[in-house]
């Protein structure tokens, strides 16, 4: 009897999502150095590349308001009560603020010492067309919904976030009635998971139809003239990734900060892959309940928060870029302005949304209130893309770190869930067995 041929694993959906990018990025990189030929131009970059990157982003997008929504109201509902809102968010909010803080004082430290606009030439620049940032009053008002469902179809998603937490505490205090919408909503949001799972599937042939796009359109020759610019925002990038992160989960968590990023890999490479942190977010989400034990009742509210208003990565780009194009303008700024550029950036973070450029758009909001010229975007933006996935996938560690963070705090956190090697079946399991734990302790405390 001939021994059973060994089964070969299957390649889990990250490995797939990492051989695309490199895919990707290779044949992106082969078209761009060979000069697309007008067929390739036709038939893979405007055709195939362009296709599949933009279905495949669409279908993303189609996730995120009725994910938002729905797993919002079942999170709000399932907290025990008003004062634990309170905290959560409370937590969540400051902590969301202080990480941005100290993303851009890193950003503008390290750029006032590098100095990447020294000396740079203005003349070989592209222009910009300045587009109007909105003041910062509006920015709260419209925080407001005045109705949710002209929220939801302009995929408002702050104004999404407060009507489902609204309609979640409802729900709560409803009784009877209360309780049987509740359970509708928990099927609903099995339902919406299914449908994350099977768009999930396709991920690798988007990511790859994204990444040779990027790749095959800007190659690397766009870097060149802001070498120092670049380098200064990846490297601020990867301080503040690689030490404030690391450094707040160990503090204040008492958490593995490689551990944690074992399981933070395939946001991280949505985020890097679409530019968008809410088109990351069915990923990010799923992540921090499945990989890093985080209950529903505090990701379903951190993570959609997290993605619309916490943006590390876009603020440090900010910091540097003021800096930067202070310098090329030859403008000098001084500790009063630093420290507006620092108040700014952050309220600002608050106001980008989440997806592709925007950054850049609020940069003008930033540069007005120290009085620099705003066409000096036209400087950076030769290079914002590439850029833009990075800062994204900054952005979202964010929102998982401070996730994990305020999860941990609360004892909403499964260290089981989060040390183990999740692609194993039996911690699927273990997930179910803490997240009915924590519900038979809610029904008990319901009886008493
Ligand atoms: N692309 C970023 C995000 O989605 C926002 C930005 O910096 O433009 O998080």
């Amino acid at each position: 009897m001939t021994p059973a041929e060994p089964k070969r694993k299957p390649l889990s959906l990250t490995r797939q999502i990492l051989i695309a990018m490199a895919a990707g990025l290779a044949i992106g990189v082969l078209i761009k150095l060979t000069g697309p030929a007008p067929l390739a131009q036709r038939w893979l970059i405007d055709g195939i590349f362009l296709v599949g990157g933009k279905v495949f982003l669409a279908a993303l997008k189609l996730l995120v308001v009725p994910l938002v929504f729905v797993s919002l109201v079942c999170g709000t509902a399932s907290l025990d009560d008003i004062a634990k809102l309170g905290r959560v968010g409370g937590k969540t909010l400051g902590l969301y603020i202080a990480t941005t803080a100290v993303a851009i004082s890193l950003a503008i430290a390290v750029a006032l010492l590098i100095a990447p606009g020294a000396g740079f030439e203005l003349s070989t620049t592209a222009s910009f067309q300045v587009q109007q940032a909105p003041p910062l009053s509006e920015t709260f008002i419209a925080i407001f919904p005045t109705n949710p469902f002209k929220a939801m179809a302009e995929g408002n998603m702050l104004q999404v976030i407060v009507f489902s937490i609204l309609f979640g505490l409802a729900l709560c205090m409803t009784g009877d009635a209360g309780k049987r919408i509740g359970s509708a909503f928990e099927d609903l949001n099995t339902v919406v998971m299914k449908l994350v799972m099977m768009i999930m599937m396709t991920a690798p042939y988007g990511v790859f139809c994204l990444i040779a796009k990027v790749f095959a359109e800007q190659g690397l020759g766009a870097i060149l003239p802001l070498v120092k610019y670049f380098g200064v925002v990846v490297l601020c990038l990867a301080l503040h990734a690689g030490l404030a992160y690391p450094a707040m989960l160990k503090v204040l968590g008492g958490l593995s900060p490689l551990g944690f990023l074992k399981k933070a890999r395939s946001p991280l490479l949505f985020a890097f892959s679409t530019a968008s942190s809410n088109a990351t977010l069915p990923v990010t989400l799923e992540t921090a309940k499945d990989k890093m034990g985080v209950h529903n009742s505090i990701a379903s509210f951190t993570i959609p928060l997290g993605a619309t208003i916490n943006m590390d990565g876009t603020a440090i780009m900010q910091g540097v870029a003021t800096v930067f194009i202070a310098q090329a303008y030859g403008i000098d700024l001084g500790v009063n302005d630093y420290a507006m550029v620092v108040v700014t950036a952050t309220l600002a973070s608050i106001g980008t949304a989440g997806v592709p450029g925007v950054g850049l758009i609020m940069l003008a909001m930033v540069l007005k209130q120290v009085h620099l010229p705003v066409e000096g975007i036209g400087l950076i933006i030769g290079v914002d893309r590439l850029l833009d996935m990075m800062r994204t996938a900054v952005n979202t560690a964010g929102d998982l770190a401070v996730t994990c963070v305020v999860a941990r705090s609360e004892r909403q956190l499964d260290m089981k869930i989060f040390n183990a090697d999740t692609r194993h079946a039996a911690d699927v399991h273990l997930r179910k067995e803490f997240h009915g734990a924590i519900e038979a302790s809610a029904r008990q405390r319901e009886r008493r």
